[in-house]
């Protein structure tokens, strides 16, 4: 029996692959732990809702990154992924972006497109001081605590739920779109006011987790829109999740480009 997190039934924690009653139990709800630190911040319960409104029935389902799991996926890879989680479609066909009309999808109350969801995520690996260092993961580096992965994983989860997500290049190591809008809402989460995590940096790419930081002169918020493309990405995530990016705009957090590219500051 999968767990549910209280009053978001979309999102499941499965961790029978574990067989041992007790592994199980230790996995659900350490994750369940982290869903509620996620809840506990303004841009997370706003991100956990949005998921939560998608309707037909969509769900994610969050289950153990695991050996296991690293095996079957990065075959060729295993070692370079044992620090990681990831995201997947159920259905591969319907999770991208098709250009359909987010407006005619609101009229009907349902996505044409989309698909559920599994996570795959677990908070020990995350945390592991032995598996960060294989993947040159320095402490307090940023994006890399648990709960800064689970929603970076969940908000590609949302774009694959309702068949948004958008695998497109990008020209810098953003490497896909699809990583740009995950690093913006976690960015978001990060400098969230409301967050009791207090000074957590800025990431800057999807090539590690390095650090963004403002120009001379500038706020956090100037020098990423000024970034080749990162103006016209931000757009195309507000025109493509416009109601997830209406509650992100009142959202105080020192990093929001979505409030300083409509509000102006
Ligand atoms: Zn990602």
């Amino acid at each position: 029996m999968a767990t549910v997190f209280g009053t978001y039934p979309a999102i499941q924690i499965d961790g029978a692959t574990f067989k041992e009653k007790d592994s199980i139990k230790w996995y659900e709800s350490r994750t369940l732990g982290v869903l509620k630190q996620i809840n506990g911040v303004a841009t997370g319960e706003i991100v956990l809702k949005y998921l939560q409104s998608i309707k037909a029935g969509r769900k994610v389902t969050i289950k153990p990154y695991n050996w296991a799991y690293i095996s079957k996926t990065f075959p060729k890879d295993k070692v370079a992924n044992l620090w990681n989680a990831t995201a997947q479609p159920k259905d591969h066909t319907k999770a991208n972006d098709q250009g359909q009309s987010v407006i005619l999808e609101a009229l009907k109350g349902e996505p044409a497109g989309g698909t559920d969801v599994e996570v795959y995520f677990t908070k020990w690996v995350i945390d592991n001081p032995k598996y960060r260092k294989s993947a040159g993961i320095a402490k307090g580096s940023a994006g890399s605590l648990a709960d800064e992965i689970l929603l970076h994983e969940l908000v590609h989860g949302v774009g694959q739920m309702l068949g948004r997500d958008d695998r497109t290049a990008m020209a810098d190591d953003m490497h896909e779109v699809s990583e740009f809008r995950s690093i913006l809402v976690t960015n978001i989460y990060a400098t969230d006011a409301s967050n009791p995590v207090k000074n957590r940096p800025v990431r800057k790419d999807h090539a590690g987790t390095a650090t963004l930081t403002a120009a001379a002169g500038e706020n956090i918020n100037e020098t990423f829109l000024k970034l080749p493309g990162y103006r016209s990405h931000t757009q195309t995530f507000i025109r493509r999740f416009p109601g997830l990016a209406w509650d992100l705009l009142d959202v105080n957090a020192t990093f929001n480009p979505v409030r300083a590219l409509i509000k102006g500051a």
